[in-house]
């Protein structure tokens, strides 16, 4: 099927199985999804209490059957209507022939059928005299919807309500989802059907502001003890409800966890909200941002592939893209990004199947051009990965600007206080997988799922989900919730932390430019750094607080220098609430010959500070009798 026609039908197109269904209806369907407001959606599942099934299945596998048990589940009374299975039970409910032949009005006729056919059925129910007729996912009857609405009955097509219900009440979070609900109400599987006749499903805005988004993202109270702060779910595994729950968990075709290597709904409500801040359509938190990193590009690269790599990346990047991924044969060519015309050249080949860059590169202050990376990448159909650890969703968003995937260590700003070792993939859920043969692992049928195609049945979900049910679930570095709840915490100021920093970076960066002890400062944010104008387009609220400067007296004088430091913290990281300092050529470069060291930015002059939220006199004040 042409991937065009998939893409709009999977544009909202997360219901777990559907494949063959979708396949089935795609030709007919037209170019453009209808869209619905979440209000009018959730006033509509809060109005109806009995729903009439037209194609309910009795086999336990088909996704109307799923549909119509998680709708029981939420206290709705399903009618099922099948002329085939006329007389069977499903789920306990007799099967009717037609709908004319149920035994009472129903609020609502939702139709598991193909487009063609539900002009007759949506006739029928306008007949019949209900309220509401849903088409399903993949199900659109432009006409049959007119002649619906002229008689004053509501229409949805091309929706699930299993999904709609998911998340706009709050259950979709389990493999973070940005579900782009917001609110302060209790949320709950026990209690969503109570939810959702109070006001609890109002979303706070539709537009939500970046610190309102910091703090209340993914994280609704929790559903059974109310709790405002997100608990810590220090669970290994979660129970089934019968042997048929734990069927449809296993083969993805219903939301829930399993088992705390794939999904922690702690580690969830993180997930959410990073891809929130990110205008993600989805995230999978890992334990670290390099095994983020290994996830990122373990659905994306096969053996023999190759990665296209910028030179000025984070130094550990570099040896695991150019060594260690070796042993996968990964394949990674390092290209100086600030050189276009060699990125564009080095793009082109069968084997690329990625750019990767960091928006604002550690240590050098160095800013890439995503937009224009992003027109590369788009000319030859791979994804563009960009590393946001240093600039924080808060600082610059790089799906905005053409970025397919971001990845971040949330080691370093995002938990923010120096105690949580963490990694985040958020997924824009923008690129077309399936547009050339480039990924099998996506867009071919996957033999650890029977045969399940992840793309033509999760749509703009499905590297996410392949994130959980193929990353997470096979290399198995998944993150603590403890970690994930301090990465929480840390998130809710992030805002305000970064402010701090970035003030505080730049009164550090303008005073030690004037210092003559000083011979340089490599900050984007200084108008004399190459980086300058770039970082105005991509950094408008500053260029972060972690640069370098050259110390008069080189090597020695280095050493000198960090170990004269009071008050600033001698070690090997960045992003923390405290000022940090490190002389690079005798710590993390020190395997280096001074020539390596100097094309790695890590020259024997070269001292690297990631500015904390002290008082910046004191900062200054310690920077000063370290230099005296
Ligand atoms: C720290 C860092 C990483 C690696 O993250 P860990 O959490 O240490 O595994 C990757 N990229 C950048 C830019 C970093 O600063």
């Amino acid at each position: 099927m042409p991937r065009k026609e998939l893409a709009h039908l999977l544009k909202n197109g997360y219901l777990f199985g559907l494949a063959n269904k979708m396949t089935n209806t795609s030709t007919t369907a037209p170019l453009s999804q209808p869209s619905y407001s979440d209000d009018f959606i959730k006033s509509i599942l809060a109005d109806v209490k009995t729903i009439a099934m037209v194609g309910a299945s009795p086999n336990w596998n088909r996704p109307s059957y799923f549909a119509m048990k998680y709708l029981q589940s939420k206290g709705y009374k399903v009618f099922p209507v099948n002329p085939v299975a006329a007389g069977q039970e499903i789920l306990g409910e007799i099967v009717y022939p037609s709908l004319d032949k149920l035994p009472k009005q129903v609020d609502m006729v939702d139709i598991f059928r193909k487009s063609e056919d539900a002009g007759e059925i949506t006739d029928q129910a306008i007949l019949h005299g209900a309220k509401i007729v849903w088409m399903q996912l993949g199900v659109i009857n432009d006409e049959a919807a007119a002649r619906a609405e002229k008689k004053g009955l509501r229409v949805v097509m091309d929706r699930c309500p299993k999904i709609e219900f998911s998340r706009l009440f709050g259950e979709l979070s389990w493999h973070g989802f940005n579900s782009k609900v917001i609110s302060s109400k209790r949320r709950s599987k026990g209690i969503a059907e109570q939810n959702r006749h109070s006001n609890s499903a109002k979303t706070v805005t539709a537009t939500p502001g970046f610190e309102t988004k910091a703090i209340h993202s993914g994280a609704s109270p929790d559903p059974t003890t109310g709790a405002r702060s997100t608990p810590i779910y220090q669970t290994t595994a979660y129970v089934f409800d019968d042997a048929d729950h734990a069927a449809s968990l296993f083969n993805l075709q219903t939301f829930g966890n399993i088992y705390s290597r794939l999904s922690n709904p702690t580690t969830a409500v993180l997930e959410e909200k990073i891809s929130s801040l990110e205008n993600g359509r989805g995230a999978t938190c890992t334990a670290s941002g390099h095994s983020a990193q290994l996830l990122a590009l373990l659905p994306i690269m096969d053996p023999g592939d190759t990665l296209i790599a910028s030179t000025k990346l984070y130094g550990g990047s570099i040896t695991q893209f150019g060594k260690t991924f070796k042993k996968f044969n990964w394949n990674c060519k390092f290209v100086d990004f600030d050189d276009l015309t060699s990125v564009e050249d080095a793009a082109n080949g069968s084997s690329v199947k990625a750019i990767f860059g960091e928006s604002l590169a550690n240590p050098g202050g160095v800013v890439s051009d995503i937009d224009a990376l992003s027109s590369i990448a788009k000319s030859v159909g791979i994804p563009l990965l960009i590393d946001n650890t240093m600039a924080t969703p808060f600082l610059c968003q790089p799906i905005q600007h053409g970025a397919d995937i971001v990845v971040h260590s949330t080691t370093k700003f995002l938990s923010g206080h120096g105690n949580a070792m963490g990694g985040a993939i958020v997924d824009s859920g923008t690129f077309d997988w399936a547009q050339n043969d480039k990924y099998p692992s996506l867009a071919q049928p996957e033999e650890a799922y029977h045969g399940l195609n992840f793309y033509e049945s999760f749509g703009d979900l499905a590297y996410t989900t392949y994130g959980h049910a193929v990353g997470l679930r096979d290399l198995g570095p998944t993150m603590a919730p403890m970690n994930a709840y301090l990465t929480i915490m840390g998130i809710e100021t992030l805002a305000l932390r970064m402010e701090k920093h970035v003030a505080n970076a730049e009164v550090v960066a303008n005073y030690l430019h004037n210092h003559d002890k000083v011979s340089w400062v490599s900050y984007a944010g200084l108008e004399e750094s190459n980086y300058f104008h770039l970082a105005k387009k991509y950094l408008q609220k500053g260029a972060g607080s972690v640069f370098t400067f050259g110390i008069k007296g080189g090597y020695d004088a280095g050493v000198k220098f960090v170990e004269k430091c009071q008050l600033l913290s001698h070690l090997a990281n960045i992003g923390d609430t405290r000022s940090l300092v490190l002389h690079p050529a005798s710590t993390t470069h020190r395997q280096l010959t001074e020539t390596q060291r100097i094309s790695a930015g890590a020259g024997d002059d070269v001292i690297r500070l990631s500015i904390g939220l002290e008082t910046v006199e004191d900062i200054i004040a310690d920077l000063e009798q370290a230099l005296r």
